[in-house]
């Protein structure tokens, strides 16, 4: 890992770097300064594997339920330090958690009401993908329509390859997207 990646540099990386399905939770996070439980696990080891350290890792997470959010200091140190050390291998066993593959996280269950985990592509009706594509990512209609074909027809990662060559325009750009880290690789590859 070459770039030293502080928190604040978190929601410039999110916008230019970052696959839809990270992207969405960290809008999530910070219109609303929370996550629940399994957003939580997969925002936070898709950022230690792009080189968020432990203790940025924890600045931001404070930053957002605490300072920024509702929650009391104590019951952060409470509920939140331990788990966030703990993903970070610095508690429990000391096992390092690996970050989710797209394969884990198209197949694990589904975002319930209010949860904002998963992948957008398999995990969001279509109207809602199109909207949020075309409104709240301001993208073009004809890329849009190009992401929704792939997705009705189930290739989540081929949607999310287009999405990837819409955002750093490049077209063929030929590699597949199996993970939301290696995305994130490629993409800085290309910008840094
Ligand atoms: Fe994230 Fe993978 Fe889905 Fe892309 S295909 S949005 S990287 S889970």
């Amino acid at each position: 890992q070459t770039e030293t990646i502080t928190f604040e540099m978190l929601n410039g990386l999110s916008k230019r770097s970052f696959p839809l399905c990270m992207r969405y939770l960290h809008d999530q996070m910070i219109q609303q300064h929370h996550l629940k439980h399994l957003g939580r696990l997969q925002y936070r080891l898709f950022l230690k594997g792009i080189g968020l350290s432990l203790d940025e890792c924890m600045k931001f997470f404070r930053h957002e339920f605490v300072t920024n959010g509702q929650m009391n200091p104590a019951q952060f140190e409470r509920e939140h330090v331990y788990n966030i050390r703990h993903a970070y291998g610095q508690e429990g066993k000391h096992t390092s958690y690996t970050p989710y593959s797209c394969m884990k996280i198209i197949q694990d269950p589904p975002p319930g009401v209010n949860e904002h985990h998963g992948c957008p592509y398999r995990h969001w009706d279509i109207p809602t993908l199109k909207q949020r594509l075309t409104t709240t990512y301001d993208m073009n209609e004809e890329t849009v329509n190009d992401i929704i074909d792939k997705t009705k027809q189930h290739h989540y990662q081929i949607a999310c390859q287009i999405y990837f060559e819409y955002q750093h325009k490049v077209k063929n750009y030929g590699v597949g997207i199996n993970h939301p880290n290696q995305y994130f690789n490629e993409s800085r590859k290309l910008l840094t």
